[in-house]
């Protein structure tokens, strides 16, 4: 955890322990260079929560939707009640969620839907609504916000949150009366889970789905969770990761807790020994109440077809890089450098870079800076079937000082201006570039005009 410029990770390694080390740290991160002790209120806050989690008053909760994109369209349509539900993304081609019904008839999650009818032939497939899931997802953070003071939006349908019992109430309670307030105000199950760190809190939920409500404190009730759970589960350790812990005998999580701090350390490197101290109930991530600085922005995501044409890859291009301004523009912040991303059908991907002379958001400037960045990632006669735009060294809009060189073009500037308030005004893509007339079809579909990552303020990415 970090707080001020002293990190958790550093104090768990000092011999001190728990709160003489919090005390301990909140002076030493107090300190001023005049060599008095002053802190903010943030501070404070932050290590009395920390405080609070070791004697127990307060732990990390994690609340996470059941199947959330099929029970949102279940809100909007209750017929889907008990229904085996796919909803499918990918511009019709993929399962991308399903109801436990489906999932029960064999369907998997990013199965092409020709396989999925073929076996549930009685599912009933919706296309994807992101704008729709985005308004229940902003609700649930309300409700949250309301149960909690302190809650982080990780992703669309999970949060983590400080669960603090009320008087009288255990962590038990506190855990199923939040699941019931959110299904009775918004009509959508979700799975609590109460833990000592957040590692701990989203394996206890993701083991008591669907619809679970768990809060697991006790060393030896946790223990005997960790056993039950190969490391895989733990998010942040994939296969590869699984395979370089296998010849020292640890499979399961609790074999990684109990194992070796300095030899997990040595095979999965920092990030897997701070997994290490989460395990074994040392909190070393905080609950992100609001979201920090992007250091990067990045739009994309599939081609939907697949295709080998350079002036339809372009309009791609132009798209992704009009959805890149509409972000940059809101978060007001300006690229230094930006990458262009492609992946082919063949699994080879094409990469293009470039430094910009001077930050920008202009349309015209970016474009003009992109194109080479298209000709190095373009792997000519090849099928494409993802791009991803990325804006990197943001630059905040209102301090960035114009260098040397800065292009100031009045005209540029009051045409991007315009073409942002009709989008505002009448809709996202009503003023749009000309380059991208091949793309008719996918702008004409409606399931087209909002994306996940459209969704802001996520930490997860
Ligand atoms: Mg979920």
């Amino acid at each position: 955890m970090r707080l001020g410029h002293i990190s958790l990770s550093h104090f768990n390694s000092t011999s001190f322990r728990k709160i003489d080390q919090i005390i301990v740290l909140l002076l030493l991160n107090s300190r001023k260079p005049s060599g008095r002790y002053c802190t903010s209120l943030d501070t404070i806050r932050a290590y009395t929560i920390l405080v609070d989690m070791y004697t127990r008053k307060r732990a990390v909760g994690h609340l996470d939707a059941d199947c959330f994109y099929v029970s949102a369209e279940r809100v909007r349509d209750p017929f889907l009640k008990g229904k085996p539900v796919g909803v499918l993304g990918n511009q019709g081609a993929c399962v991308i969620a399903k109801s436990y019904e489906m999932k029960a008839a064999g369907v998997k999650t990013g199965e092409p839907i020709w396989d999925a009818v073929q076996k549930c032939p009685d599912g009933i497939y919706v296309k994807r609504d992101f704008r729709w899931y985005e308004t229940l997802s902003r609700s649930m953070l309300e409700v949250m916000r309301r149960l909690s003071g302190h809650v982080e939006y990780y992703s669309i349908d999970e949060f983590f949150f400080v669960a603090e019992p009320g008087p009288g109430q255990s962590f038990q309670d506190l855990a199923v009366a939040m699941r019931q307030t959110i299904l009775e105000e918004l009509d959508l199950p979700v799975t609590v889970g109460i833990a000592r760190s957040r590692t701990l809190a989203k394996l206890i939920s993701d083991s008591a789905k669907p619809f679970g409500a768990k809060a697991v404190l006790e060393k030896e009730h946790e223990e005997h969770l960790l056993a039950r759970l190969p490391v895989t589960e733990i998010s942040g350790v994939a296969k590869r990761r699984a395979k370089r812990l296998l010849p020292w005998g640890i499979a399961s999580c609790l074999d990684l807790a109990k194992a070796d701090r300095g030899l997990v350390r040595k095979l999965l490197t920092a990030t897997g020994e701070a997994l290490w101290w989460e395990l074994n109930g040392e909190p070393t991530g905080e609950i992100h109440s609001a979201r920090p600085r992007h250091k990067a922005l990045s739009r994309g995501g599939s081609l939907g077809e697949s295709t080998a044409d350079p002036h339809r890859l372009y309009a791609w291009l132009v798209r992704n890089l009009e959805r890149l301004i509409e972000e940059l523009r809101y978060h007001r912040v300006m690229p230094g450098k930006l990458t262009l991303w492609v992946g082919y059908r063949d699994g080879i991907p094409g990469e293009g870079q470039t430094r910009l002379a001077v930050p920008t958001d202009r349309f015209d400037l970016l474009l003009e800076a992109l194109r080479p960045c298209l000709r190095r990632a373009w792997r000519p006669k090849h099928p494409a079937n993802r791009m991803h735009l990325i804006a990197e060294d943001l630059t905040d809009r209102d301090t960035a000082q114009g260098g040397l060189f800065s292009p100031h073009d009045p005209r540029a500037e009051a045409l991007a201006d315009v073409k942002q308030r009709i989008n505002e005004r009448i809709g996202r893509f009503a003023v749009r570039s000309g380059a991208t007339l091949p793309l008719k079809s996918i702008y004409d579909d409606g399931a087209n005009g909002y994306d996940i990552c459209d969704v802001r303020g996520k930490i997860c990415f």
